[in-house]
């Protein structure tokens, strides 16, 4: 054994001394516990790659280990490929040609622009010509509707008291609570009513944020401090639904945080449970619910996943932020709901965005915790700093005190009947709109409302026989003016009902009618061309079937299918790739265990 361990020449000399000081007899047992020793740690090794493996297997199946091994592969294979010298370049030219367009889209050629200082501060009336025209440069004219989410209220009336509240407190910064004891109380004063929105029990607490991403960042962080300070976990992991906001994957990259995904399969579109709790481990620090989603404003089972997170003892963050005020308020404006806030025992933290349905300026949100506890976890303190002891309560250091006045003005001045109100309008619009779909011949024929949603988000994507490309009628939903969402896994469109967009939902459940017989027509008109085409070589009882089952249409779609998939990888070199990554899949498999586990 001795000369064939591979120690440092300064340790193995230690362990020389030890035995020149030593008997014989001493001697071996001394070389025996370093074997012991030696076989211990790689033992630990073992047993903690075994575990890892067996999550994985739990987790994901045989199967569903296999795939997302492969898709690991395959990501980092083409990642390699697109750095290669000669496509290097190719993707470069690609990716200018596509910034060049959207240049020319965004930035109109013809305006004015100041890229230095002025050398003399212009006078207050030129500065307020050019914010005119910039206040007017040619734009999707969301006041009349047009454009799915984005604005809110967007009432006049609103904004201009929003103003005023702003202009009060344009210096205020609540880092300093004894200079702004206004803005204190007005922050405070925020929390406590969206905490009552949704039925916070005592002792919960919350805290206003700069928007829904920083809400969900500081909940993620706050339940990763909890499992570290309570549980030890060095090694951090969180459960999302595919469909929550890239926020919380925001989150795990930001904090170090491990995300499995789990998928939200139709008809219903909620988070697979069974999925989700067999990912369960001793290192998963959070659960994660929407209330609705933003892809298809579909609420998930929290009630499950309440249950799933009091049965281990696990956090549950429930994203509300684009439900807002809106999803809280569905009963009192008299329609179905579904349960989701803190009366579920399992709900830990719920972020709400007051600066979506709840009206108020952008950079306005809230997160609210069960307990105090958990709010102190996203804390920063730092008692050693030469600038003096410093504490935050989030992300930012200073922040505008007057977004929150503002904010609160919004609040207290709709009140709870406006929202109700509100409620009523928008989610019944969405309603009217959804009922619109289904009973339109055309629209039923060719699109799928998905799933059931509850709040102001529908999305569609098309019928899996249907001949027409989802992606087809929202481009042709552009020409007409409008500004839908496009959403991809699977190709969809939603629109976010608004106060603007509700008023609208006539002139776009029209217009969305009109797209979709039109792409029906010519989805017709491509067939007709194919058939002639290849009539010769078709059997005559196959034509009548395609009649029949609307086959016709059907394969009218196949061309703008073809030319989407051609995209990823066309010819010779799309062989390559798939070659390449198929050889070096099985490669990179014990390479992954090793890394990711
Ligand atoms: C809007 C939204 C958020 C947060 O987005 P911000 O743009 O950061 O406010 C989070 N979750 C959902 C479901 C959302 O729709």
């Amino acid at each position: 054994m001795p000369g064939t361990t591979r120690l440092p020449v300064s340790v193995r000399q230690g362990f020389d001394n030890v035995r020149r000081r030593s008997s014989g007899r001493l001697d071996a047992s001394a070389l025996l516990n370093i074997e012991l020793l030696k076989n211990l740690i790689f033992l630990l090794f073992c047993l903690r790659w075994t575990r890892r493996a067996y999550w994985k297997l739990k987790g994901r199946g045989l199967v569903g280990t296999l795939v997302e091994l492969y898709n690991e592969a395959r990501r980092i294979i083409y990642g390699w490929f697109l750095r290669m010298p000669g496509v290097r370049t190719q993707v470069r030219q690609q990716v200018d040609e596509a910034l060049g367009k959207l240049q020319t889209k965004l930035v109109p050629a013809s305006a004015n622009r100041y890229l230095t200082l002025p050398k003399e501060g212009w006078t207050e009336e030129a500065v307020r010509k050019e914010l005119e025209e910039l206040a007017n440069m040619d734009h999707v004219r969301w006041e009349d509707g047009y454009v799915s989410g984005a604005v809110y209220h967007g009432e006049s009336d609103l904004i201009a008291l929003q103003t005023e509240a702003y202009g009060k407190f344009t210096v205020a910064n609540p880092i300093h609570p004894d200079v702004f004891p206004g803005v204190r109380k007005m922050e405070a004063e925020v929390v406590a009513m969206v905490l009552n929105l949704f039925n916070a029990p005592p002792g919960a607490a919350g805290v206003t944020t700069a928007g829904g991403t920083e809400s969900i960042l500081m909940a993620c962080l706050s339940a990763r401090q909890k499992g570290l300070v309570e549980r030890g976990i060095t090694e951090p992991e969180m459960i999302l639904p595919e469909t929550a906001h890239t926020a919380f994957r925001k989150a795990g990259d930001y904090f170090k945080i491990k995300i499995h995904l789990v998928s939200c399969p139709g008809p219903s579109y909620q988070v697979d449970i069974r999925r989700v709790s067999r990912l369960i481990n001793r290192n998963t620090i959070l659960l994660v619910g929407s209330a609705p989603n933003f892809p298809h404003g579909i609420i998930d089972d929290i009630s499950a996943l309440s249950k799933l997170a009091v049965k281990h003892r696990i956090p549950l963050h429930v994203d509300c932020c684009l439900g807002s005020f809106m999803a809280p308020l569905l009963e009192k404006a008299g329609f179905p709901t579904a349960p989701f806030d803190f009366r579920l025992k399992g709900v830990t933290s719920i972020s709400c965005d007051t600066h979506k349905y709840g009206f108020a300026p952008k950079g306005n949100s809230t997160v609210l915790y069960r307990t105090a506890d958990l709010r102190a976890y996203q804390y920063f303190v730092d008692p050693s700093w030469s600038g003096g002891v410093y504490a935050s309560p989030g992300l930012a250091g200073s922040r505008p005190g007057a977004l929150i006045a503002a904010c609160w003005a919004s609040l207290v001045r709709v009140g709870e009947q406006g929202y109700v109100d509100a409620c009523k309008t928008i989610v019944g619009a969405a309603k009217q709109f959804v009922a619109f779909v289904r009973a339109s011949p055309a629209c039923d024929a060719e699109l799928e409302v998905m799933g059931n949603p509850l709040v102001s988000v529908v999305a569609l994507r098309a019928r899996p026989r249907s001949g027409i490309s989802v992606y087809d009628v929202a481009d042709a939903m552009s020409a007409r003016g409008w500004h839908l969402n496009a959403l991809q896994n699977p190709p969809a469109v939603h629109v976010a009902f608004t106060m603007p967009v509700a008023r609208a939902w006539e002139r776009l459940a029209a217009d969305l009618e009109a797209c979709v017989e039109a792409e029906r027509e010519k989805g017709a008109r491509a067939q007709g061309r194919g058939r002639r085409r290849r009539r010769h070589r078709r059997r005559r009882q196959d034509q009548q079937e395609d009649g029949r089952h609307g086959g016709a249409v059907r394969r009218g779609g196949e061309p703008a299918q073809q030319e989407r998939r051609g995209r990823h990888g066309e010819g010779v070199l799309g062989f390559v790739v798939q070659g390449l990554m198929m050889g070096l899949a099985f490669f990179f498999f014990f390479f992954f265990f090793i890394n990711t586990g």
